[in-house]
């Protein structure tokens, strides 16, 4: 059995006669039936239809008529629309709820002959940075799986790491593609907001929610946004901007990099961490780049100011959840009111709960000028800030979290501790901005963790190119 680890091996493969879609799906499903009972990253596997899907494009291959990502073996994360299959965003709440249609970016793969094998566990409405709340039970780090992936896309990063599937989608709304990349050791890109439709995908917090691709190299991450981008006319705040040539050329420009202190100065930032991130920036300034350090006195605001907003945007967003419309109701409810407090008791997890509970107190008459309004108010200056950044700068350059992946169970027990492990994520969606995080490092303890890059707004070209010349150049195997 042969796994490619890139989309290039892959169709190479394909059109070299070695291989063929369906070979590399059936190899697929049997390392799914073989790790994924207990690394528990896939909630359902299409079995039948895949290899249905790899026969037809097989057909399409040998006719000269396949799309441009055939044989591309895709999972998607559990919040994202699959068409008369099972979506729950790993809530009772959705249990047994089908989508009746696809989500845009689900609709543009398949229609360029990409072969969805599954949907990926997550923490329950990607609320999570562990993908340890989830009614599937927790994800394991295919990596040492006494150890968390990262969460929310957890699924999604342990799926590709594990060679489980070639490229997964995740979802990423202070984190959840970039964060768990890092813990697996995969590259996790989240776009522009705005760059990508959310038709389809169940919101979280609709002004931060972005989709993005998890996968094995830059090229792979290019390739599946290239595709999955670009206007929708069923999600409005979708951008009309021409969607770029990811694909992208090494194109060896000298950029101007910038290193905001307080993130290399974070108390509690592990020290192995830091080091790689010195080392990198020197080896960045010999090759002739401008890396300058610069201090950013928001830091500390960034994580209260997202849980504020998010979760007040979460309150609003999970309001349709009431036992009528979708998935899961209480059984014998007495009236109307029942259903809803039933239903909601029942079937919301805890920190989903904690999040309605805490989005719906900012947001009350009270209080929505103190909290509310004024992290609003907080956002806008990060992003002028932070504009203001990038006017001199190419880059923001950061690690991609503050440590490696913890051990399962670990910070379940206090949601503060869990939530600062999103101090050097939440600033991109804060602010809308671009942001990957590449696999270029290995910590002592074993276990991998990343580079995270953030970009100007639409800037992905360049944020990709310079992501490929990084992993090419920057790291010892070079690959
Ligand atoms: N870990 C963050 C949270 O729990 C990010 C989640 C996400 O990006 N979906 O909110």
């Amino acid at each position: 059995m042969k796994h490619y680890t890139s989309y290039k091996d892959t169709i190479k493969a394909i059109n070299s006669g070695k291989s063929s879609c369906y070979t590399i799906v059936q190899d697929y499903l049997k390392t799914i039936s073989e790790k994924n009972p207990e690394i528990n990253a896939f909630v359902q596997v299409f079995s039948e239809e895949s290899l249905q899907r790899a026969k037809e494009i097989d057909q399409k291959i040998l006719e000269g008529r396949a799309g441009k990502l055939a044989g591309m073996v895709i999972g998607i994360k559990d919040n994202i629309c699959i068409k008369n299959h099972n979506v729950t965003a790993s809530s009772k709440i959705l249990k047994g709820f089908e989508s009746l249609y696809n989500a845009t970016v689900v609709e543009r793969l398949i229609k360029e002959d990409a072969i969805i094998i599954g949907s990926l566990n997550c923490d329950e409405f990607a609320m999570g940075s562990a993908s340890e709340n989830s009614i599937y039970g927790p994800v394991r780090n295919p990596l040492n799986r006494n150890k968390v992936p990262g969460g929310s896309s957890g699924g999604s990063s342990s799926a590709v790491a594990a060679k489980m599937c070639l490229v997964a989608l995740g979802s990423d709304t202070g984190g959840s593609i970039r964060q768990p990349a890092s813990f697996c050791g995969v590259v996790g890109l989240k776009p522009t907001y705005s760059r990508v439709s959310r038709y389809g995908l169940i919101a979280y917090a609709s002004s931060f929610d972005q989709i993005g691709p998890l996968a094995n190299n830059v090229e792979d991450t290019a390739l599946v946004l290239e595709v999955i981008a670009g206007i929708d006319k069923n999600d409005s705040t979708s951008s009309s901007r021409k969607v770029g040539n990811y694909t992208c050329v090494n194109t060896k420009e000298k950029r101007k990099i910038a290193v905001l202190l307080d993130c290399l100065e974070l108390d509690g930032l592990d020290s192995e961490i830091k080091n790689s991130i010195d080392k990198t920036i020197e080896e960045l300034k010999q090759e002739g780049h401008e890396v300058e350090y610069l201090s950013f006195p928001y830091l500390d605001v960034l994580v209260p100011t997202y849980y504020v907003l998010t979760t007040a945007e979460a309150s609003s967003n999970l309001a349709r959840f009431d036992g009528v419309h979708y998935g899961y109701r209480t059984e014998h409810p007495k009236n109307l009111e029942d259903t809803y407090i039933n239903t909601r008791t029942e079937a919301f997890g805890e920190e989903v709960k904690r999040r309605i509970m805490l989005g719906t107190f900012v947001l009350s008459a009270g209080y929505k000028d103190d909290y509310y309004k004024k992290s609003q108010q907080v956002r806008r200056i990060v992003q002028d800030k932070t504009n203001e950044i990038l006017k001199d700068f190419d880059f923001i350059l950061s690690p991609t979290t503050p440590h490696t992946a913890f051990d399962i169970g670990k910070k379940q027990t206090d949601p503060t501790v869990m939530y600062l492990e999103d101090i050097f994520t939440v600033h991109a969606n804060i602010t809308g901005n671009p942001a990957i995080s590449l696999p270029m490092y290995k910590h002592t303890n074993g276990m991998p963790f990343g580079l995270q890059l953030l970009s100007k707004k639409f800037s992905e070209r360049e944020l990709l190119s310079f992501s490929l010349e990084l992993m090419h150049e920057y790291t010892k195997d070079g690959k």
